[in-house]
């Protein structure tokens, strides 16, 4: 069995999900999951954000833009009355549930269940449509299945025990249809994988179901060997490992979910990433195979803190650093990169909310500086240490660019340099001219 993810853009409008569905072939048994349709998910954060401030006519003016988009959806993708008129009263009934939510109190519950509605949609049209055209499918609805635990993480016993209880349940079919993003969380309450977490669900089911392949289909044919949203001539990557993919997920190359690649790689199931607007393209393919002696591509994480604390008394004595990171796990706030000199240590979080609480507490081992709008870039490839030249390339590429930390070792696929985010664009087209557009590469 496959999974195939088709995320916003693929499914953005009418004609997007009627290529969808003439995409997939009866050749594998598969578990499709979708986004929502493109935009609808911030549309949805919009009116949870009117609601909390008890804006009604705010929530109720994106709800009826968004409801007659929806209506317009509907007359598109369907043909017959009688499925037209099966759209129309879907899209009435979530609309008419999210419409119930301006009237009375508003919390995060209310909000988490108005965030699901987008894929509840995206899957239910995707389903009609499919039925229209005569393909046979059921639904999965992830909501009895995908589950994440009190610390926010996947319960992987519990998906994958339910979702192939569900699947044996169901009269075997060749395509099934499901939610990306949305869960339960550990009390049954609706809940969702963060934003972008459709990729993270297709790689959760597949390890789930043991797929032999999980497919993620996009806008565009692969992972690029640096960010197109910031440079041109940007090329496809044919071939990455798990350990490449997962850094620059990680460090911020939008194309994959933060933490997708990790269950995959556990599980060791490919993944390909492949263009749903160009669906002969290569794409990319993800897998331990890990490519010798090159570099691969280039990423930027932005919303960058740096934070310093400097105490040269403390910072020898051992036990110094625990206590530091001791202070951000209380906050339950990530440390994205570290450097440490003899007189202090330097740490980035991407994660501001508890900022004052955390500052105020490091203040009691040493004098601490904040440094806000901050970009991680990271160069991912093979840069084992016994490679040499790698640095000296990277530094010559931005030798004009003033770099506040640089990070190397901490995995053989990764050099950070922290830099201001006013510096960004000019740091990522540098990188690229230097290490992927030169004729003769230095290394
Ligand atoms: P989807 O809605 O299908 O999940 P996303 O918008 O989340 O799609 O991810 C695809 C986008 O990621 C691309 O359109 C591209 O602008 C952006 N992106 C950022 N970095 C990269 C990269 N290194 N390679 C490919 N795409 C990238
Ligand atoms: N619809 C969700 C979002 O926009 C999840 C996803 O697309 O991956 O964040
Ligand atoms: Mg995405």
């Amino acid at each position: 069995m496959r999974v195939l993810k088709f995320g916003g853009t693929s499914v953005g409008s009418a004609q997007r999900m009627k290529e969808v569905a003439d995409l997939i072939d009866d050749k594998h048994q598969k578990i499709v999951v979708l986004s929502a349709m493109a935009g609808t998910t911030n549309s949805l954060v919009e009116i949870a954000n009117y609601l909390y401030q008890k804006n009604h006519d705010g929530a109720n003016e994106v709800i009826n833009t968004l409801e007659t988009k929806y209506e317009q959806v509907v007359d598109e993708l369907f043909i017959s009355e009688a499925f037209k008129s099966r759209g129309r009263d879907l899209i009435k009934s979530h609309f008419e549930f999210i419409k119930s939510f301006t009237i009375d109190m508003f919390t995060v519950f209310e909000e988490k269940a108005i965030l699901a509605q987008g894929e509840l949609i995206s899957t239910a049209l995707f389903h009609f449509h499919l039925q229209e055209k005569g393909k046979q499918s059921a639904l999965l609805p992830a909501l009895d299945y995908m589950r994440i635990d009190k610390n926010n993480e996947p319960d992987g016993a519990y998906i994958k025990e339910n979702i192939n209880k569900i699947l044996k349940e169901q009269e075997e079919q060749a395509v099934y249809i499901t939610q990306g993003y949305i869960c339960r969380n550990a009390f049954g309450e609706i809940d969702n994988l963060q934003r972008g977490g459709s990729d993270y669900s297709a790689s959760l089911i597949g390890v789930a179901i043991e797929a032999e392949e999980i497919q993620i289909w996009t806008d565009i044919d692969g992972m690029h060997n640096n960010d197109p949203r910031y440079v041109e001539n940007t090329k496809s990557i044919s071939e990455l490992s798990f350990d490449e993919a997962a850094e620059l997920a990680y460090f911020g190359a939008k194309i994959l979910h933060p933490t997708s690649v990790l269950p995959a790689k556990l599980a060791n199931i490919p993944v390909r990433l492949l263009n749903t607007m160009e669906p002969n393209a290569e794409g990319t393919l993800i897998s331990s195979n890990q490519r010798k002696e090159r570099m691969a591509a280039v990423a930027a994480k932005d919303g960058i803190t740096a934070i310093k604390i400097k105490s040269g008394r403390m910072l020898l004595a051992y036990g110094f650093l625990r206590k530091v990171f001791e202070i951000f796990e209380s906050y339950k706030t990530p440390i994205d990169m570290i450097t440490t000199s003899e007189v202090g240590v330097s740490v980035t979080i991407d994660d501001n909310k508890h900022l004052d609480e955390i500052v105020n507490d490091l203040k009691k081992y040493g004098t601490v500086e904040v440094d806000n709008d901050q970009v991680i870039v990271c160069v991912v490839g093979d840069l084992v240490a016994d490679n040499k030249g790698y640095a000296n390339t990277i530094f010559d590429a931005v030798k004009d660019i003033p770099i506040r930390m640089i990070s190397y070792g901490g995995s053989n696929y990764n050099l950070s340099l922290l830099i201001s985010a006013k510096d960004k664009k000019k740091a990522l087209n540098l990188l690229s001219d230097k290490l992927f557009n030169q004729e003769t590469n230095e290394i």
